[in-house]
């Protein structure tokens, strides 16, 4: 899905008009205020601003300034705290996930997306993909809450 959204290739609304697809409202699911392209949903959307913000705090982690799905997936390139940190950092995908799920559920299911469950659920999703690895055995769910930053 990673792959398929940096090349926009997703069947977002947009992706789907251009193939002749009739979409009667090609707005934004999640926010309503734009149309909806993958660049959008994943880093222009406020719905996926705000989610990205909470992570920020979460990680301790700077501003992550992209603009297009691309460069959202290159910011472990930049992310500090060494190997742990960038592999802490290589859960964009997981955000993006989440924030694909949550536009799906909206679309599909009628559901409002919420911007603290969409973060709760990159975090339980995290922990249950390091946790999985022998290399993060060791992490404890109360303290992965708090920050990814014990960790390092
Ligand atoms: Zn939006």
């Amino acid at each position: 899905m990673a792959w398929r959204a940096k090349r926009n290739r997703l069947p977002t609304k947009l992706e789907l008009a251009k193939r002749n697809v009739d979409i009667p409202n090609k707005m934004c699911a999640l926010s309503e205020s734009c149309e909806e392209s993958a660049d959008h949903i994943f880093s222009a959307c406020f719905v996926a601003t705000s989610v990205w913000e909470g992570i920020e705090r979460w990680c301790g982690l700077e501003t992550i300034y992209a603009f297009e799905v691309r460069y959202l997936m290159e910011v472990f390139n930049f992310a500090t705290g060494g190997k742990m940190g960038k592999r802490i950092v290589h859960g964009v995908i997981v955000v993006v996930w989440c924030i694909k799920k949550a536009r799906d559920d909206s679309i599909f299911n009628g559901k409002k997306a919420n911007i603290g469950k969409i973060v709760a659920s990159v975090k339980s999703l995290l922990f249950l993909w390091l946790k999985s690895r022998s290399r993060f055995k060791k992490i404890v769910w109360k303290n992965w809450c708090k920050s990814s930053l014990y960790m390092l």
